[in-house]
């Protein structure tokens, strides 16, 4: 095959690029390993700032029509009270919620559109095995799809393949990866009629719990753990284990021993941030996880993709006009995009800093400090950070062809 662009991975990141290309004309190729998009763990809450990228693609109207929950505030608990809350509804209207909904759903939904124009390509179960490289420069890519060995020849391949990224690894970028102190416990359980579950963090002396509602009456429950404790954690039971759950929030009392019956219904995210040291090269492109991994806290990791892809398509467009994909033309994707990614991750770690203080007396100077510093400019500005992007980027709809 030949193309201008073939993208690896079809997450968040890699969808909206390749609709984004498609649209306006590119020739691109979207791979995918699975044949299904829901093999994959995928979060399911978008930041307010989705929404504006959508309503500037002409696709919001069609987005909300699928089955979705808006999201007015984040909350963080301590000890039963509300230390500080991110408020989403006090954001400028329209777009002053966040989203959560299905997005296998929704990354269907993008590729669908894309699908539209001739110009695209959806190959799903095919995994990206080898870079073709001339020199220092990248030229396409080998895959395996089903038994198929099949190359393909691009001006640019771009890696949104995730925190695992092979496109990464076969192109021998390092990453400095950031260790936290802390791993999460994830699983999925049907929230009763009776109760709410909204979009919050409980901390307690006992632990703390995460809530993401994720429609369709199931709640995503986080459990937050001391790194590496797990092999621990699952050596004391299923039992002790919802104990500890309900000692932090008791109205679980009977909902969760009806659910949660085995460890093989959890799944465990060992929390880092990282940064690629390159997120360019002469032919090659890294987005979304595959250049950045953002802790979970504050539910970042789909719209910084998301941005990438809004940015790469400026920046890939107007390569396409020079003709070329050299580091030069590329860079100015990196140049963008870096200092903003870093302003989130430092947000996001004075948020875990604060959120994994165990000192007693820092516990009480938390309480008494927090809900103040909640009410001033500086955190509605981090607010607006974490809402809205660290920087004002609109999607280049000039670019498209129709
Ligand atoms: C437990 C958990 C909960 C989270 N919850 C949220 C949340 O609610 N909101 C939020 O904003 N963020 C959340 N995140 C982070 C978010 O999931 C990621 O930041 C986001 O998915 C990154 O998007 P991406 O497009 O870069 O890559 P991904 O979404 O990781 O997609 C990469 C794609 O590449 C494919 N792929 C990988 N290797 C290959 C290969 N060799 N060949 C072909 N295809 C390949 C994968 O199958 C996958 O489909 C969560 C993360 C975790 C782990």
């Amino acid at each position: 095959m030949n193309t201008d662009v073939v993208i690896v991975g079809a997450g968040p990141g890699g969808c909206v690029l390749s609709y984004l290309l498609a649209r306006s004309g590119v020739k691109t190729v979207l791979l995918e390993r699975h044949d299904r998009l829901d093999r994959e763990f995928r979060g399911y809450f978008f930041q307010p700032l989705v929404l504006k990228f959508f309503e500037q693609m002409g696709l919001l109207n069609d987005v909300l029509k699928m089955e979705h929950e808006k999201v007015d505030a984040f909350h963080f608990i301590d000890h039963g009270k509300t230390l500080f809350s991110v408020r989403f509804d006090d954001l400028p209207k329209p777009f002053n919620y966040g989203l959560i909904m299905s997005q296998p759903l929704l990354l269907q939904f993008l590729i669908d559109q894309a699908l539209q124009y001739p110009n695209f390509t959806y190959l799903n179960g095919a995994i990206a095995k080898e870079l073709i490289q001339e020199g220092s420069t990248i030229k396409g890519i080998k895959i395996k799809r089903r038994k198929d060995e099949v190359t393909i020849k691009s001006g640019l391949v771009v890696g949104a393949d995730g925190r695992y990224s092979t496109v990464r690894k076969l192109s021998k970028i390092q990453i400095e990866k950031e260790q936290h102190k802390f791993d999460f416990i994830w699983f999925d359980m049907p929230a009763s009629k009776d109760r709410k579950y909204p979009l919050q963090i409980r901390i307690e002396n006992k632990g703390m719990l995460i809530y993401i509602p994720k429609g369709s009456q199931v709640v995503q429950v986080g459990w937050v753990i001391r790194k590496g404790t797990y092999p621990e954690i699952k050596s004391k039971g299923i039992e002790h284990f919802q104990k500890q759950l309900i000692a932090v929030d008791p109205g679980l009392e009977e909902e969760l021993p009806k659910h949660l019956l085995d460890f093989k219904q959890c799944s465990v995210l060992d929390i880092q941030t990282a940064t690629a040291k390159q997120w360019v090269r002469d032919g090659l492109m890294l987005i979304g996880d595959a250049a950045h991994i953002a802790s979970p806290f504050s539910g970042q990791g789909n719209s910084l993709a998301i941005q990438d892809a809004v940015v790469a398509h400026d920046v890939i467009m107007k390569a396409l006009e020079q003709k070329s994909f050299s580091l030069p033309l590329l860079k100015r994707y990196e140049e963008i995009r870096r200092p903003a990614v870093l302003q989130i991750q430092r947000i996001q770690k004075r948020q875990a800093d604060l959120i994994g203080i165990s000192n007693p007396l820092l516990l009480q100077l938390r309480r008494a400090v927090i809900p103040l510093i909640g009410k001033t400019a500086l955190f509605t500005k981090m607010r607006d950070q974490l809402a809205l992007g660290a920087q004002q980027i609109t999607v280049k709809t000039a670019y498209f062809k129709d």
